[in-house]
C-alpha cells in the first residue's frame, strides 16, 4: 500500500518576499504567504488526568471507560453534538456484534449499553437475520443518550471547540490547545488520546500522520419526507440514464435510503458517493458539501419526476459531511488484510469483529467476507457473489485488532484510536465500521488507566492485563492460546 506522508514539505521552500510581515516562500508545485503571528501565551483552562480530542463513540466510549476506573477525563469535541459519524454525519446502522457463527456475541461493553438504551426508548431497530448490520437507530436520539453518559461519569466535556495545537517535549505531549467560544485555551494532561479520526493531535505535536494515496470516498446524507408514501422506487436502470442526464458523477452508487426508527414518515438518505475527495483538505470538503446537496436534489426530482409524486423535501442535511477516511498514525503494527482475512490471533488483542472487507470505489463495492465469499456490487447495479477461498478452507471466527496499532511510534503518552488506526488499506475496508471503533475507544480508555495507575507511559501497558481490564469491565474478548 502507498502511503503519502502529510507534511508540509518544507525542503525544497525558498523564501522570495519578506515584508510588513507577510512571507512568500516558493515550493516546487506552490507559492504561498505566511503571515507571521506574535508569540502569545496560552491559559491552561483545565488539568485531567486523560485528555481525549474527538467525542464520535470512539472518544466518548474512551472517556467513559477511564472514568469509570477513577480517571477525571476531559473530552474535546468540534461539532456542537457527541457522537461523530453516527450522529453528525448521520450514519445510523451498527453492524454484527456476533461471531461467524452468528451465535456468540463478541463485541459488548459500551456498545451493547448503548444498544440496550436506545431499545429501551423505542428507537432502535433490530435487523435480522443479521447479515452485515445488525442495529438501526435514531441519531439525534443516539446524541441525548451519549450526553447523559458523559454528564453521569462527570467527564468535562468541551463542545464546539476544536484541537488547534498541542505543545511536546520528547515524546510526551504536555498540552493539547483548543479553540472555542471562549477563545484559545490549552488543557494539560499527563495522557493523551488521539480520537478525532484526521489524526489533529497526532499531527499538531508533530507525529507521524500518513495519507493514503487513494481514500475511501466520502458521501453526505439527509433527512428526507414523502418516501413513505411512494408505491414503488424507480428501476436503477432507468435511473441510471435520467441520473446521468443530471450530470451525476458516472453515477457509481445508487443513494439509498434507511429508516429512521422512531419517526416513520422520515427516511435517512445516503447521497452519491463522491469519490477522490480528500476530506483533509478545507476546500475539498467545502466543495463535497456543496456537491453532496445538489445532488440529492437532483436525485429526488428525478424520482418526483419518475413516480409523479408530491415533492420529496429534505427537511435536515447532516451536520457534517460523512468520511470514511482521511490519515493513519505510523504505529508499532499495520494490520494488514491478510491478518484479518485469516483471523490472526494476537496476543495483544483489544477488540474483534466479523464485517467484511468493504472496499467502495469508482467501479463499484467489494465486499470480501470471512466465510470465503466475495461480493461485488457493480456501479450499474448488479451484484454478483463467488468464493475467494476455496470451499474446504477453515472460517475464522472474527478478526482481532492489536494494540499496538493504536500505539504511535516515537509517543509514550498517546494513543489513537478509532480509524485514525494503522491499517492498510484491506484490512481498514473492515475494521473501520463503528462496532470495532467503538472498542478501540474502550481500549484506549482503559490502557489509560492502567498507565496512570503504573505511573507509566502507554507502550508499558502489559497486553494480558489490558485484555483482562477490558473483560472485567464489560468486553467479550475471546481467549488468546498465547495467554
Ligand atoms: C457514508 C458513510 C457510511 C458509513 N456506513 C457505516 C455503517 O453503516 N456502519 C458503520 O459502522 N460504519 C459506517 N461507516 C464508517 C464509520 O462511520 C466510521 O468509520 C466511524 O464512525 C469512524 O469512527 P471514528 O470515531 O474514528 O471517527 P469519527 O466518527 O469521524 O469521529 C471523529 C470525531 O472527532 C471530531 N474531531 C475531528 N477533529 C477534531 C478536532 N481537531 N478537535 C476536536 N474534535 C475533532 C469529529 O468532529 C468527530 O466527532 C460509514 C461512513 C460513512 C462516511
Amino acid at each position: 500500500m502507498c502511503f503519502v506522508h502529510d507534511m508540509m514539505p518544507l525542503l525544497h521552500l525558498s523564501v522570495l518576499q519578506h515584508e510588513a510581515g507577510i512571507q512568500r516562500i516558493a515550493g516546487p508545485h506552490f507559492l504561498m504567504s505566511l503571515i507571521h503571528e506574535s508569540a502569545r501565551a496560552t491559559p491552561v483552562c483545565h488539568e485531567a488526568d486523560l485528555c481525549v480530542i474527538g467525542g464520535s463513540c470512539t472518544g466518548v466510549f474512551a472517556a467513559v471507560r477511564a472514568a469509570r476506573l477513577g480517571l477525571s477525563v476531559a473530552l474535546v469535541e468540534q461539532n456542537t453534538l457527541l457522537g461523530g459519524m453516527a450522529t453528525a454525519a448521520q450514519v445510523n446502522e451498527w453492524h454484527s456484534v456476533n461471531d461467524t457463527s452468528g451465535t456468540r456475541r463478541i463485541i459488548g461493553g459500551l456498545t451493547l449499553e448503548i444498544v440496550e438504551r436506545l431499545r429501551h426508548r423505542g428507537i432502535l431497530q433490530e435487523i435480522a437475520p443479521v447479515h452485515r448490520g445488525q442495529f438501526r437507530f435514531n441519531s439525534a436520539e443516539l446524541a441525548v443518550e451519549l450526553d447523559d453518559l458523559v454528564r453521569t461519569h462527570r467527564i468535562r466535556v468541551f463542545l464546539a471547540a476544536r484541537c488547534v495545537a498541542a505543545s511536546r517535549v520528547g515524546s510526551r505531549i504536555t498540552s493539547a490547545i483548543i479553540e472555542d467560544r471562549s477563545g484559545r485555551r490549552a488543557i494539560t494532561a499527563p495522557l493523551f488520546i488521539d480520537a478525532s479520526g484526521d489524526g489533529d493531535l497526532l499531527r499538531h505535536a508533530g507525529f507521524v500522520a500518513e495519507k493514503p494515496a487513494v481514500l475511501q470516498p466520502v458521501n453526505l446524507q439527509a433527512i428526507v419526507a414523502g418516501f413513505d408514501a411512494l408505491p414503488s422506487l424507480p428501476e436503477w436502470s432507468d435511473l441510471q440514464l435520467l441520473l446521468a442526464a443530471h450530470d451525476y458523477p458516472e453515477a457509481n452508487s445508487r443513494p439509498w435510503h434507511f429508516p429512521v426508527p422512531g419517526a416513520p414518515a422520515l427516511r435517512n438518505l445516503f447521497g452519491a458517493r463522491l469519490n477522490g475527495v480528500d476530506a483533509g483538505d478545507a476546500d475539498a470538503y467545502t466543495a463535497a458539501l456543496f456537491e453532496g446537496r445538489r445532488l440529492h436534489r437532483a436525485y429526488l426530482d428525478i424520482v418526483r419526476t419518475r413516480a409523479a409524486c408530491a415533492p420529496l423535501p429534505v427537511v435536515a442535511w447532516a451536520h457534517a459531511l460523512g468520511v470514511r477516511e482521511t490519515r493513519h498514525a505510523h504505529c508499532h503494527h499495520r494490520l494488514t488484510g491478510d491478518e484479518i482475512l485469516h483471523g490472526r490471533v494476537f496476543a495483544d488483542s483489544i477488540a474483534q469483529g466479523t464485517y467484511p472487507v468493504d472496499i467502495h470505489s469508482v467501479g463499484g463495492t467489494v465486499l470480501r467476507y470471512l466465510d470465503g465469499y466475495e461480493e461485488r456490487l457493480s456501479r450499474h447495479g448488479t451484484t454478483t457473489r463467488h468464493r475467494w477461498q476455496p470451499d474446504d478452507a477453515p472460517v475464522p471466527a472474527c478478526y482481532h485488532i492489536p494494540y499496538r496499532s493504536l500505539l504511535p511510534l516515537e509517543a509514550d503518552n498517546l494513543l489513537v484510536a478509532g480509524r485514525l488506526l494503522d491499517a492498510d488499506r484491506e484490512a481498514f475496508g473492515g475494521v473501520r465500521v463503528m462496532v470495532n471503533m467503538n472498542q478501540t475507544g474502550e481500549a484506549a480508555g482503559v490502557a489509560a488507566a492502567l498507565a496512570l495507575r503504573a505511573s507509566s507511559g502507554f507502550p508499558a501497558v502489559p497486553p494480558a492485563t489490558l485484555r483482562a481490564a477490558l473483560n472485567t469491565g464489560g468486553s467479550l474478548l475471546l481467549p488468546q492460546s498465547k495467554e
